[in-house]
C-alpha cells in the first residue's frame, strides 16, 4: 500500500518534470532556428466584402511559421507562446520585419501592402521603433506598404508605451489594426484612445454567428462601433459562404479566411 501511493506520487511528479522540460526545450530550439535563420512567411490575403471597397492595393497578413531541423513546418501556436514567455519573441519580430522589408524593397512597384503581428512584448521595447524607422530610411521603403496588428490585450497592458508606438509609425503614414476585437482583456474605453485604422473582429465570433445569435450580434455591434469610430472592419476566420453572406448583410468591410485563401508562402506570392 505504502509504496503503492509512492509509484503513484513519482509517477504524478515524472509527468510534471516531463511537461516542465518540454517548455523550456523550446527554447534552444527557438534560438538555434534564429540562428540558422529557419523560418518562413506565410501570408493570407485580406480582401474587400462588397465592390465598394475594391481597391488596387493587395492586402496581406504575415504569419510566420518555424522550419525544423527535418525541413517540417512548425506552426506559431507552438512556439509563439514560449518565445513571449522566455524574451525571445522580439528577435523574432526582428526577423519577420527583416524579411518583410527585403520583399518590399526588392518588389518596390508592387501594390502590396503587408500586415505585421507585434506581440505586446516588442511593443513595449523602445529600441523597436527606432529600428522601423531606420529601415524605412535605409531601404526606402514606403510606410504605405506595411501595416501592424496589435492585440488589444497588448495594446492596453502597454498603454503609454502602445500609445508612444503606434502614434510614432502613424505619423509616418503606417497603418494599425487592433487584432482578435472582442476576445480579450478589452475596455471599450480604451479603444476610444487607440487610433487603429482597422479592428479585426475576433474569429471566435465568425465561426458562431451562423448558429448564435449573440455572435451575430457581436459581430453587428462591434462592426457598427467600428464605423461610428471611423474604423474599417476586418471579420477572421471566415470559412464558408453564409458567413460571407452574413457579412455582407452586416456591412462588415474586409474579410480573411479560408473560404477566401489559406495562408501560402511569401515567396509565391504573384
Ligand atoms: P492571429 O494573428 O489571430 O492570426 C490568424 C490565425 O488564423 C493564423 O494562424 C491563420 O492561419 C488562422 N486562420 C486564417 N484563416 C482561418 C480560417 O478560416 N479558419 C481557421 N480556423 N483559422 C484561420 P497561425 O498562422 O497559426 O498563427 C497563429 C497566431 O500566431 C496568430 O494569430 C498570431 O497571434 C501569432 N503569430 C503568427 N505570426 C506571428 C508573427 O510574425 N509575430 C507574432 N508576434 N505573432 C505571430
Ligand atoms: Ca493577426
Ligand atoms: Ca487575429
Ligand atoms: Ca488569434
Amino acid at each position: 500500500k505504502e509504496s503503492g501511493r509512492n509509484r503513484i506520487h513519482f509517477n504524478y511528479r515524472s509527468v510534471e518534470v516531463a511537461q516542465r522540460q518540454s517548455v523550456a526545450e523550446w527554447i534552444p530550439i527557438i534560438t538555434d532556428a534564429l540562428e540558422e535563420d529557419r523560418f518562413v512567411l506565410y501570408c493570407q490575403p485580406i480582401v474587400p466584402v462588397t465592390e465598394s471597397r475594391a481597391s488596387k492595393v493587395r492586402h496581406y497578413e504575415v504569419l510566420v511559421r518555424m522550419v525544423d531541423r527535418q525541413g517540417e513546418i512548425v506552426p506559431p501556436g507552438k512556439f509563439i507562446p514560449v518565445a513571449e514567455h522566455y524574451g525571445l519573441i522580439e528577435d523574432i519580430d526582428r526577423w519577420v520585419l527583416n524579411r518583410i522589408f527585403d520583399h518590399l524593397q526588392y518588389h518596390p512597384n508592387k501594390e502590396q501592402r503587408f500586415a505585421v503581428n507585434l506581440s505586446g512584448n516588442t511593443i513595449s521595447d523602445e529600441g523597436l521603433k527606432d529600428f522601423i524607422i531606420n529601415k524605412f530610411k535605409s531601404t526606402g521603403v514606403s510606410p504605405q506598404r506595411l501595416q501592424f496588428e496589435v492585440t488589444e490585450t497588448a495594446a492596453i497592458r502597454h498603454f503609454d508605451r502602445a500609445m508612444d508606438f503606434i502614434n510614432a509609425l502613424k505619423d509616418l503614414g503606417c497603418y494599425f489594426s487592433l487584432d482578435d476585437f472582442g476576445s480579450g482583456l478589452s475596455s471599450l474605453g480604451y479603444l476610444k484612445e487607440l487610433p487603429v485604422d482597422y479592428l479585426k473582429i475576433d474569429g471566435s465570433f465568425i465561426r458562431n454567428m451562423e448558429l448564435n445569435e449573440v455572435d451575430y450580434s457581436m459581430v453587428s455591434t462591434i462592426n457598427h462601433l467600428g464605423h461610428i469610430m471611423g474604423i474599417s472592419t476586418i471579420a477572421e476566420c471566415v470559412e464558408n459562404s453564409s458567413q460571407l453572406s452574413m457579412l455582407q448583410e452586416i456591412g462588415v468591410d474586409y474579410a480573411q479566411g479560408f473560404l477566401i485563401a489559406r495562408p501560402m508562402p511569401l515567396d509565391n506570392l504573384g
